[in-house]
């Protein structure tokens, strides 16, 4: 998830490589190419339609779309966020691969000033991992929010899975994750589709590992999202969900502040997000479906160099300037960048792993949804 930040940075880059071929990687965030526009959820209003016609030639309809969705307050449905967020990763999944590489997540940041970033995401799988307490190596693994498959190619490496599959919304993903693996010689191990998190087209006990890294944060039902991973496990199998959380509540509190709401929901707006929950929710949930061993860690600091790392690369005369002509997508995403920082500074957004082993089949639950 953290693509739909860095994306809008890594556009406005300075880096020479972006500079380069900006046209290009412009007209492809931007989402004016046309074939990206059947993706896009929301058409204006008809209204729009004359008012906005020289907003239309300078942006392209298509653009327009996501303005005019974005301005609006009201939450997305879940059919709306699937194909938002569809759009949105098949938009900027190529620009962040060339910027970043194949790990659409944050960086492990100990000690807080390393800078080789790709290792530092490399690490933090190795360190999620065994901080989970992982004891033998799976056999069979599912990555889900598979971005193009960075997390599930290096477990499979490094455990000898006989089997990855990696599920995304965003058929570009999908298809570039299947790429990398042949590229990888992994191919006979990992596989890469379009498929819902909340619906995997997988059978039950299927999977010794279940992975999500930084893609809960956009599953509108989180109890269903439990279940799902609940349910893939396999008896005895290790759940591990690293994602974006809101604080904990207080005791006492039954919600977030007026202001601390209206935060995140600009966030939601940007970055296609349901409403969000915390740690301790994902806590209660597992619990409730009789999951074991549940562990819990917030690791906002660990994460945080990360984000300064890319703001200071990105803090100068040309990138300024490549900003102000990327168009409306990527500046939303710059902007709303900003404002997950300061959720963060405020301890309003934490960086949340929580991890559970399925029930062996004799004590499990009878109903697991
Ligand atoms: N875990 C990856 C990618 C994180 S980006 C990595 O760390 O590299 C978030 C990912 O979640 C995207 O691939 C997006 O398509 C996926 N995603 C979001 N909602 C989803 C859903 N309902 N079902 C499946 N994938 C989803």
């Amino acid at each position: 998830m953290i693509l739909t930040l860095a994306s809008a940075i890594a556009a406005a880059s300075v880096t020479e490589a972006f500079v380069a071929v900006a046209p290009e990687r412009k007209a492809f965030l931007t989402g004016s190419a046309t074939k990206f526009a059947r993706l896009d959820v929301v058409s204006p209003p008809a209204s729009w339609s004359s008012s906005s016609s020289s907003l239309s030639m300078k942006y392209g309809s298509a653009t327009l779309s996501r303005v005019v969705d974005s301005i609006r307050s009201k939450e997305r449905s879940r059919e709306e966020l699937k194909v938002g967020i569809a759009g949105f990763y098949d938009r900027s999944s190529k620009l962040w691969e060339e910027v970043w590489g194949e790990h659409m997540h944050h960086g492990y940041y100990v000690p807080e000033n390393r800078t080789d970033h790709v290792q530092a995401q490399i690490d933090l799988i190795d360190e999620v991992l065994a901080w989970s307490g992982i004891d033998s190596p799976p056999s069979s693994v599912v990555d889900v929010g598979c971005g193009v498959g960075g997390s599930s190619r290096h477990i499979a490496r490094k455990y000898g899975c006989e089997r990855a599959e990696g599920i995304t919304l965003s058929p570009y993903q999908a298809a570039r994750g299947n790429e990398l693996a042949v590229e990888t010689g992994l191919a006979d191990a990992c596989t890469y589709r379009v498929a819902d998190a909340l619906e995997m087209p997988f059978d039950d006990d299927a999977f010794d590992l279940v992975w999500s890294l930084e893609s809960g944060e956009h599953m509108p039902e989180k109890t269903k999202f439990v279940g799902e991973l609940l349910r893939v496990a396999a008896p005895g199998g290790r759940i591990i969900i690293v994602t974006w959380c809101h604080r904990d509540l207080e005791e006492g509190e039954k919600d977030l502040t007026k202001k601390e709401k209206k935060l995140l929901a600009k966030i939601n707006r940007a970055y296609y997000l349901p409403p969000w929950c915390s740690v301790a929710d994902y806590v209660t949930m597992l619990e409730e479906r009789g999951a074991k061993d549940i562990r819990r860690d917030d690791w906002s600091h660990i994460i945080a160099p990360f984000w300064k790392a890319v703001i200071k690369s990105s803090l100068n005369f040309k990138s300024v300037v490549g900003l102000a002509k990327s168009g409306f997508s990527t500046q939303r995403g710059a902007y709303a960048m900003f404002l997950m920082l300061r959720g963060f500074n405020k301890g309003l957004i934490k960086f949340g792993l929580i991890t559970c082993t399925k029930p062996e089949l004799e004590s499990s639950p009878e109903a697991m949804d």
